[in-house]
């Protein structure tokens, strides 16, 4: 073993063990501890369930009804004083995963990407896959550095060549004892963490699960508040493969006018380029511009843009175009329907662990308090109309 490292015994005497940074003293708040719920659930996608349940635990109090459409997208009303406009939100449950393809004779599993993953990521990163029997963790193994040529090191592994082990001794103690088959889904598993300065948020899966902490903080704030319309909100499924739950929720809910609530691109570490990608943490909201899916409707924008002004939240514009997001199938809806994408910036997107802001998560619900306030049937048409007809 030539890869040494110091002991870890002088940090613990200095106090810096991991379990007593300074962010992580303090007890979580309601708000954190729904985060650290909603990210630490397995949901990748196809395989929503465990996330279905708790955005079902905390959208049933806040919403009168609650249905789901054909493929398990879960669809919670909330009725103002009056039933339009029907202003859809939509925040996806599902994660990046993959999917058991193969099991070897020796026990390993292969398995089969499902939404878009880098590589450099994959490898030496703990999963749970979710089996007939139960969750089955399982590591994706990284050959040993001290059995490899200097240019073998520097070599990116295929996708095809990412093995998971599972702990079993040959394919049919993985079958049949650990209840593991082709087609399980295959979520990363992450825990949730505070960072040292209190403000920044640790966790696999913020996308989406941001926009679903978002879309239930925002239904808390008005439960017991009057708004000029009614809000169905809805938390999708199969958006990483093609916005497929945004298509068929929208169907069912008919929406007037759509919000679609989603981690955005914080492009503020080394090796960015804004132009590339331009949020950053502790700027507020994002609010997309033009994405590969959607243009937003201008006046909506620009309506979303003078409600922030006004209520002094910062925000921040995207403009992206290797990135699709739910919007778009709302906008699609039965001849178009105004639709805009507002994030919370988070980093290294698509990942075991992506970083978002308190501060901005915080900004983004009072914005979308304040649009859900505001947005009235009178507003909406002028939003909906075109100049060109008078
Ligand atoms: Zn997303």
């Amino acid at each position: 073993m030539m890869v040494r490292f110091r002991s870890w015994a002088w940090m613990i005497c200095l106090g810096l063990g991991t379990s007593n940074l300074p962010g992580q003293i303090k007890p979580l708040d309601p708000t954190a501890t729904l985060m650290k719920e909603l990210t630490e659930a397995y949901g990748p996608t196809g395989s929503e369930e465990p996330v279905g349940i708790i955005v079902t635990k905390y959208l049933r109090p806040l919403v009168s009804e609650i249905k789901t459409d054909g493929l398990g997208s879960i669809i919670g009303t909330k009725k103002g004083n009056t039933d339009r406009p029907r202003i859809m939100l939509a925040a996806h449950m599902d994660e990046v995963g993959f999917i058991v393809k193969t099991i070897t004779s020796e026990g390993y599993v292969f398995m089969n990407p499902v939404g878009g993953w880098r590589n450099q990521v994959l490898l030496a990163q703990r999963w749970v896959i979710m089996t007939r029997k139960g969750p089955v963790v399982g590591i994706s193994g990284a050959k040993t550095p001290h059995v490899m040529s200097t240019e073998e090191r520097d070599r990116m592994i295929a996708m095809k060549d990412v093995f998971m082990d599972v702990g079993a001794r040959n394919r049919e103690e993985a079958t049949e004892v650990l209840g593991i088959q082709p087609g399980d889904p295959i979520a990363p598993d992450s825990p949730f963490q505070v960072m040292a300065n209190g403000e920044y948020y640790m966790a696999k899966a913020w996308d989406d699960r941001a926009g679903l902490a978002l879309m239930i903080e925002a239904l808390k704030r008005l439960q017991r508040e009057d708004h000029p319309n009614t809000i169905f909100a809805v938390a999708t499924v199969q958006e990483e493969v093609g916005l497929r739950g945004a298509h068929t929720s929208a169907a069912v809910v008919e929406p007037d006018i759509g919000i679609c609530l989603e981690a955005g691109v914080a492009s503020d570490y080394p090796g960015t380029d804004p132009r590339e990608a331009q949020e950053a943490l502790g700027r507020g909201p994002g609010i997309f511009l033009l994405d590969s899916s959607m243009i937003p409707s201008r006046k909506l924008r620009d309506f979303v843009v003078e409600m922030a002004r006004r209520n002094n939240i910062p925000v921040q514009y995207e403009v992206l175009t290797g990135y699709g997001e739910d919007g778009a199938e709302m906008q699609r809806y039965h001849g178009g329907r105004p639709t805009i994408n507002v994030t919370v910036p988070t980093r290294y997107l698509h990942s075991h662990i992506g970083v978002l802001s308190r501060k901005d998560f915080d900004r983004s619900v009072d914005l979308l308090v304040a649009l859900l306030r505001s947005l009235d049937q009178r507003t909406v048409e002028q939003i909906r109309s075109f100049g060109y007809i008078r």
